[in-house]
């Protein structure tokens, strides 16, 4: 599905031409847009996870999920004008395993919060890579606490050298990602977003 996003408050009109969406300054900030953090409840209202909003919008769409709270953005899919959402909700209650969460590329750039840990540039999940923090090469493992979200240009720079030898040190000590560093993730994202507020601290 091909989403297409421009800032509602910005212009009201439901339909602009492709051109006028996809060129210039608009383009970087719609790529921005929709990979703004969107807070997952459960069915009974308990924060369980934090995505994408380009994620939260397909959810939406399939009837997973509603939405609860609206970022002010607005986006067209096809003929489908849907405001994106900083909070949804899933429509089915599912059961949460208490189990920490799956190493994955996506867990570990969450985790980071798409902040290179070596330079703190925060950027769109597609420009960041994994590094690890000892080099694969010199028997670093791909675990939690050896794997960081990473720019291109530090990974290039570290290459295959040890933190100490490249005077590269991750910002902050990796750690694995259970739920209660998740929790504590939303709780700090949700600093910046008074919609997600009511949700977490009740
Ligand atoms: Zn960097």
């Amino acid at each position: 599905m091909s989403l297409r996003l421009h800032n509602f408050s910005g212009n009201m009109r439901p339909h602009l031409p492709a051109s006028m969406l996809a060129s210039g300054a608009h383009h970087e900030g719609d790529g921005h847009a929709l990979h703004q953090p969107v807070l997952v409840l459960n069915a009974s209202y308990e924060p369980i996870n934090v995505c994408a909003a380009r994620r939260a919008i397909v959810l939406v769409l399939k009837g997973v999920a509603m939405t609860e709270e609206e970022n002010g953005h607005f986006l067209h899919a096809a003929r489908v004008a849907v405001r994106v959402p900083s909070v949804i909700r899933l429509l089915e209650y599912r059961r949460i395993p208490h189990q920490s969460r799956a190493l994955s590329r996506k867990n570990i750039l969450l985790r980071d919060r798409n902040t290179c840990q070596y330079c703190s540039t925060t950027l769109p999940s597609g420009e960041l890579t994994l590094d690890h923090v000892i080099p694969r090469s010199r028997g670093g493992l791909s675990t939690w606490e050896n794997l960081v979200a990473c720019c291109h240009p530090c990974n290039r720079r570290k290459g295959n050298q040890l933190p100490h030898e490249a005077n590269m040190k991750p910002a902050r000590e990796p750690r694995s990602f259970n739920l209660h560093t998740s929790r504590h993730i939303m709780r700090l994202m949700g600093h910046s977003d008074d919609k997600w507020r009511k949700y977490l601290f009740y």
